[in-house]
């Protein structure tokens, strides 16, 4: 069992595909045992996701730095995440100085999430309780888009919200998923890699109009 952040990044750093040295720091500085329930805190820097309320999991951390390293962000960009359930991801980028724009559709996850994300001095994370198949366009064009959500398409709405030359990381598909990568060109989305993940379903959120 790992025991500490510093721990967990150095297994990690076996991995060749994570080669980007910036976000294994931001993840050897983020205090994963904040982020999961406290029973299972003892379980907090090992490489797994763990359950959290409301059937959202906070993904396994070997994950996390894979998109994370997908998406391609540096200090200054503006990222939308889709599913902020415990914050996890979002306290990532936001150590890497990234600003974050992160969208939940459980209401008290949103709540919890931006308070402890306040708490532990992410001041550059805004949280909102909607529904991330909408993006946030108010805050659009983003540099990259990551989605922490399996879902069946690409919901169009976040295409339009990436810009040009930016990264989508979104995993596709129901029982069998792919993480896929996708930059945004002039002629559209191209495919840039994709691995086999586990995530919880994006949910279909009724239009209320
Ligand atoms: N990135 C998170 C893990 C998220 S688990 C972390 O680091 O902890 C997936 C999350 O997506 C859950 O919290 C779930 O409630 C949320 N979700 C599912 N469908 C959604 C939707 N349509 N819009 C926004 N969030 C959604």
């Amino acid at each position: 069992m790992f025991m500490n952040a510093k721990e967990m990044v150095e297994g990690l750093s076996q991995n060749p595909e994570l080669h980007d040295a910036r976000v294994l720091e931001a993840m050897g500085r983020v205090r994963r045992e904040a982020f999961v329930p406290a029973q299972l805190r003892k379980m907090a820097y090992a490489d797994r996701a763990l359950p959290l309320e409301h059937d959202a999991t906070i993904s396994q951390p070997y994950v996390v730095a894979f998109m994370t390293t997908a998406a391609c962000v540096s200090r200054g960009s503006r990222v939308l995440e889709v599913g902020t359930g415990s914050g996890y991801q979002a306290a990532v980028l936001a150590e890497m100085g990234v600003e974050v724009f992160s969208v939940e559709y459980v209401e008290e996850l949103a709540r919890k999430a931006f308070s402890r994300l306040e708490e532990l001095g992410y001041g550059n994370v805004r949280v909102r309780h909607s529904d991330g198949r909408q993006g946030w366009v108010e805050e659009a064009p983003f540099d990259s888009i990551m989605v922490t959500a399996a879902s069946e398409d690409i919901p169009p709405p976040l295409v339009e919200q990436l810009r040009e030359g930016g990264r989508l990381v979104i995993p596709i598909g129901n029982d069998s998923q792919l993480l896929k990568v996708f930059v945004k060109t002039p002629r559209g989305l191209e495919p840039e890699a994709q691995v086999p993940v586990r995530f919880v379903p994006l949910r279909r959120v009724p239009d209320r109009g």
